[in-house]
């Protein structure tokens, strides 16, 4: 094979095995959220991709989960069973690598329905026209409480998994920039953690993250945000609007901004729900604008005053100035011109008194 015929050796059905770096919490610990930094190395990967992509990861389950099911079942695990159309595996491995083991599918609510002995209400909300009241019963509800609630229900491996959907890759927001960091991919993720029913439940991907990477390959791949990069011309202003774990690309805009050294003013909003235990990434947008890579920092923490306050409140404050900059934006593109062109054209608006602002 010559080359260029080579193949490259990752893709989407077959992703980089990353290591995991740097898994750390920085909500803190009496934040309502747990939001983590997350840093894999990505040595080998031959990866390439912009600000604003994201990188799909690719979990496996909980082996406790995995376990209960199993016992749930009253199998042994090592059952062989289908895990790709074209590969087996054993049952215990099927879960845990294969499928997804939590939300139910409506092909196993029905095979719940014919199989278990009681199952009248779940019966009932099975019809086409009770779908709003079937999503509400749903809430909170995993696999794992059919089968408890259910035993009479009886599935041999082959059965249950016919039943099941494939585990998925879950997107994250790329938080670094490949010029800053060429060896390493950053994160930045909410992990999901509630109780339901009275069971402690975890996110899929968010909790494989946090809890089970550290000894293991993190499967990734790219994933290329079409309609979300920063604007070609490095001196163009950009705002940002990051809400949350939506400040995640715009750190990697301010990396890259800083890297290739642009001269376009960068202005974030970043809102969060306190300012003590969530305002993530303080100390690189802190550095940001000490470096003067960072214009101007919007911050709103819904929680610390008696009134709501959200990202969307400071932009309405803002909302002359974000409308001249838009409006320049516009000019630039549509109209095709320069920076300067464009600043020209406005400033002849003005004195051509075509273009007014309500300035208070
Ligand atoms: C383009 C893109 C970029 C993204 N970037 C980021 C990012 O940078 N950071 C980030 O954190 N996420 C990001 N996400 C979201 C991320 O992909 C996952 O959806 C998220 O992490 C949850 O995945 P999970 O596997 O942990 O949870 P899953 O196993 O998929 O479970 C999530 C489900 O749990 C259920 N659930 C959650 N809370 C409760 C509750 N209190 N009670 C009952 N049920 C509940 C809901 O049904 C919810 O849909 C992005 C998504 C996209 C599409």
């Amino acid at each position: 094979m010559t080359a260029e015929t080579a193949k490259p050796p990752y893709s989407r059905t077959r992703p980089f095995p990353g290591k995991l770096l740097v898994n750390r919490r920085i909500s803190s610990e009496d934040s309502g959220k747990e939001t983590r930094h997350f840093e894999i190395s990505i040595v080998g990967s031959s990866f390439h991709y912009e600000p604003g992509d994201s990188m799909a990861v690719y979990p496996s389950n909980d082996p406790q989960l995995v376990n209960e099911i199993i016992q749930a079942l009253g199998v042994s695990g090592n059952e062989t069973v289908p895990a790709t159309k074209t590969e087996s595996a054993p049952f215990r491995e099927a879960l845990l690598h294969n499928y997804s083991i939590t939300t139910p599918t409506p092909k196993f609510l029905k095979a719940i329905v014919e199989r278990a002995s009681a199952t009248p209400l779940l019966g009932d909300l099975l019809d086409p026209s009770r779908k709003h009241d079937l999503q509400q019963y749903l809430w909170g509800m995993e696999v794992i409480d059919f089968l408890v609630d259910h035993p009479s229900a009886r599935f041999t491996p082959t059965e249950f998994v016919a039943l099941l959907s494939k585990l998925q890759p879950r997107l994250y927001s790329i938080a670094s920039s490949l010029r800053l960091y060429p060896d390493e991919v950053h994160l930045m993720v909410d992990v999901i953690r509630y109780e339901s029913h009275g069971r402690m439940r975890a996110g899929v991907a968010s909790a494989f993250l946090a809890d089970r990477a550290n000894d293991g390959p993190v499967p990734i791949y790219p994933a290329v945000a079409k309609h979300f990069h920063l604007p070609e011309n490095p001196d163009t202003a950009v705002i940002m609007v990051g809400p949350g774990t939506g400040l995640a690309p715009f750190r990697a805009f301010l990396q890259e901004r800083q890297a290739i050294g642009a001269c376009g003013r960068n202005w974030l909003f970043f809102g969060s729900q306190r300012e003590a235990c969530d305002f993530s990434y303080r100390a690189d947008l802190e550095r940001f604008k000490a470096d003067g890579v960072l214009t101007r920092l919007d911050t709103a923490f819904s929680r610390d005053q008696a009134q709501k306050m959200y990202v969307q409140h400071r932009m309405l404050e803002n909302a002359a100035e974000i409308f001249d900059a838009a409006l320049r934006r516009i000019v630039r593109e549509q109209g095709g011109k320069s920076v300067e062109e464009a600043n020209a054209y406005i400033e002849k608006l003005k004195t051509d008194k075509r273009y007014k602002r309500d300035v208070y």
